[in-house]
Parts: structure tokens; sequence; C-alpha cells
């Protein structure tokens, strides 16, 4: 268990007792508990405050509590929390033509997470074909998410341990090979899904041409071209949608994570052809699009377009690129630094984990993935002298493991 270079405080530890007893085990924790937020600010239980450039996994895009969130939230729970959708609400419509007016123009399928939303594209797949185009092709180093279809959709085999047989019908390409994807296809392959700039998988855009290579193979052999947005989407890259920097339009795109701003909220938006395919009764979530996760998500669309974060976004990439390059011309444990608006990875020659310990004892939080890659997922709305303040306190940490390893 990792720990903080001051002892854990007792409210901290009482809760940490309560989880030890009756919180189920699933989940590695720092000894730290979080009790309130503001931007990129964070504060546990004994007053401390950190530095956040991962809120809340991707899902609190605008920082903590935004207030145009937060205000649209408080009146909707106050008016109606949920029901079910055998009505229509009016937050519901509202959102969906938000974002299609934002992406493709289609309709929108809502649900409550990201594996969720990815459930939905594997069935309308293989819904398109009554089941006889089932197979889907995947990408080795995606992540797809955690129910049995998502997770069979999840090439590495360290997420299926344990758990088969898992879902039929899912094969798994090299990231970036072509060649390797026409040969799986066969006439049972109903679609492609791959995330245009790779997360968990180190915050690795697609290469040049390989998007419109799928693009060009969904066309000629008439399979669907799904794009896992969830955590790539919704703005967090300077545009509203990933594959907007690719010039690749795909069927269908799946979203989660930031797309309200921290409420849980998923969707899978497809066009309105293809929309036919998932009939009354075919799927469903009891959550879905309910009017709170709805406020929020237009919420946080309103507050991207009225306070220009895309373009902000763009400006302070620019900072971090210059700051993370500067760092790696003097920092020979730094592989590579690639930024893609607040998607951002630092690839070390040494362990993440202990970097993000080192980042953690200086008040700062950020994330590991794929062993040595450090992430940060900061939010939108960080300003300059944030990104100053992190990237000091990162050079620290990095240039203090490098020298122990
Ligand atoms: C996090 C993530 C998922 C899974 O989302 P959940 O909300 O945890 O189910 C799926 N795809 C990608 C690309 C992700 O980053």
């Amino acid at each position: 268990m990792a720990t903080i270079d001051s002892p854990t405080g007792a409210k901290t530890q009482a809760v940490i007792d309560t989880f030890t007893r009756y919180v189920v085990p699933n989940y590695r924790r720092f000894p730290v508990c979080l009790v309130r937020g503001v931007g990129s600010k964070v504060w546990d239980a004994e007053g401390t405050e950190y530095l956040d450039l991962f809120p809340g996994w991707g899902c609190n895009l605008l920082g903590h509590c935004p207030e145009p969130v937060v205000r649209a939230v408080q009146e909707q729970v106050a008016t109606l929390i949920h029901v079910p959708n055998t009505w229509y609400t009016e937050p519901q419509g509202e959102w969906a033509r938000l974002l299609a007016e934002r992406s493709f123009g289609g309709q929108a399928f809502f649900c409550n997470s990201g594996t969720e939303a990815n459930e939905a594209a594997i069935k309308l797949v293989r819904l398109r074909s009554d089941g006889k185009k089932y197979k889907l092709v995947t990408f080795k180093g995606g992540f797809h998410g955690r129910t049995m279809g998502s997770v069979t959709a999840t090439a590495q085999p360290k997420y299926h341990e344990g758990l088969g047989p898992m879902l039929a019908g899912f094969q798994y390409a090299p990231h970036g090979d072509l060649d390797a994807v026409e040969r799986l296809i066969d006439d049972q392959t109903g679609g492609i899904l791959v995330e245009p700039i790779l997360g968990e998988g180190g915050v690795v855009p697609a290469p040049a041409g390989f998007l419109e290579g799928l693009r060009r193979i969904c066309d000629e052999r008439d399979l669907l071209l799904v794009f896992d947005e969830v955590q790539c989407g919704c703005g967090r890259t300077g545009k509203w949608f990933g594959y907007q920097h690719f010039g690749v339009t795909p069927d269908v795109i799946t979203l989660a994570k930031s797309l309200c701003a921290g409420v849980a909220g998923g969707a899978m938006l497809t066009t309105v052809e293809l929309a036919k395919h998932l009939r009354p009764g075919m799927h469903a979530a009891t959550f879905g699009g309910n009017p709170l996760a709805a406020a929020a998500g237009i919420a946080a669309i309103r507050m991207i377009e009225d306070e220009g974060l895309l373009d902000h976004v763009e400006r302070i990439a620019g900072v971090f690129r210059e700051r993370l390059v500067e760092l790696q011309g003097r920092c020979e444990t730094i592989r590579d630094v690639r930024v893609m608006g607040m998607m951002i990875g630092v690839e070390l020659a040494i362990d993440g984990a202990a970097v993000v310990q080192a980042c953690l004892d200086r008040r700062l939080l950020v994330n590991a993935t794929q062993g040595r890659v450090i992430r940060l997922l900061p939010a939108m709305t960080l300003s300059e002298s944030e990104v100053h303040d992190g990237c000091d306190r990162l050079a620290e940490a990095i240039v203090e493991v490098a020298a122990k390893s």
C-alpha cells in the first residue's frame, strides 16, 4: 500500500478502517480521503490541499464542482430526479440535440457508463445483421470497459484472467496494423471498434492514415466503424470529439467519463439510419438519460461554449507541451511527450508508480498507465499558473525518482 510522507490523520484512518471492514477490496487506493474540491484543487480530511491533474479519472473534465453544472443539477434535482424511459422528458431530448449538432447529426442512446455505451454498440453491430455478422475487430492496447462484452473487446489478457469463457466473436489486431485487420475480417465480421486516441493504452493517438484506412475497409466490406471516445471525447482534446482531429467520421461513437462533468452518464451516438436497428425491447438502461444526468450534460456543453474552453484547451496544451518538451531536453528519463489537448502522456524509462508517489508527496495528483506512462487528464478550466505549478512539481518528482533508479 502506498503511503504519503505525513502520518495518515485520525479522520482518514477511521474512514480507511470502515472501508477495510465493509467495502469490497477491488481497488488499490492511496491512504488519502478526499472531502472537497473546487476546480483543480482538492482537499483531504485533514485539510491538506492537492493540485489535481487527474480529476475524477477523466470524469471531471470541467474541474471539481464547476459552478454552472452544480447550479443545473441543484435545480433539476429539486424538480424531477428520475422517471423511466416510458415517458418523454425535456432534458433528454435537448441533450441528444446538442450532442448531434456537435457530432455527425445522428441520434443518441443514453446509459450510465462507458462499458454500457460499448455494450450498446456491440449489440447494434450484431442487430444490424440479425446476428449473422457478429464479429468485431478490436486492438491490442485498447480499453473498453469491464462488463463481459466490453472486457472481451479489451484485448489485454490481464483483464480476462480468471473470467473465461469470454464472449465469442472478438478478434484482436495490433494497433495501427491495417494489414492485420484485413486478414482478420471474414463474412461474419460486423464492425471495428477502436479508440481514436488510446487512453489506458498510454495516450497514443492513431498513427497517420490508420483511421482513414479503417474507414476505407469498413466502407468496402460494409462494416460499422465504432469509435470509443469514452476518454477522449466531449471536448477534452480541444475539439468536441477525438475523431474530428483525424477527418474520419465513424458510424458510432461511445461516450461517458466526462460527458456529464462528473455526474454518471454515458451515451452511444449513431446515425438515424443505423439507430433503427435498436428496436423497442432490444436494449435499455433504466437510469439512461435521466433528467439529472441530462441537466449535467447540457450544462457541461453550455459551459464549454460560454467560457470558450475549446480554445482555452489549445492554449493551455501549448504551455504543457513547451514545459514538458523542455523537461525532456534536460532529463533523459523522459522518452516521449504526447499532448492531445487535456490528454497528456509522459513516457518514462523508469517505473511510473514511483513517480506518482513522488508527486503525491508534493501534493500533486497524477496517474501512471502502461507501467511507464505518466498520464494527466487535467480539467479544461486549468489556468496557466496551475500548469506551471503542476509541471514544477512533476519535474521535481521525475528527477528525484530518476536519481534513485
Ligand atoms: C474508462 C473507459 C471505459 C469504461 O468506462 P466505465 O465508465 O468505467 O465503464 C471504456 N472505454 C474507454 C476508452 C475508457 O477510457
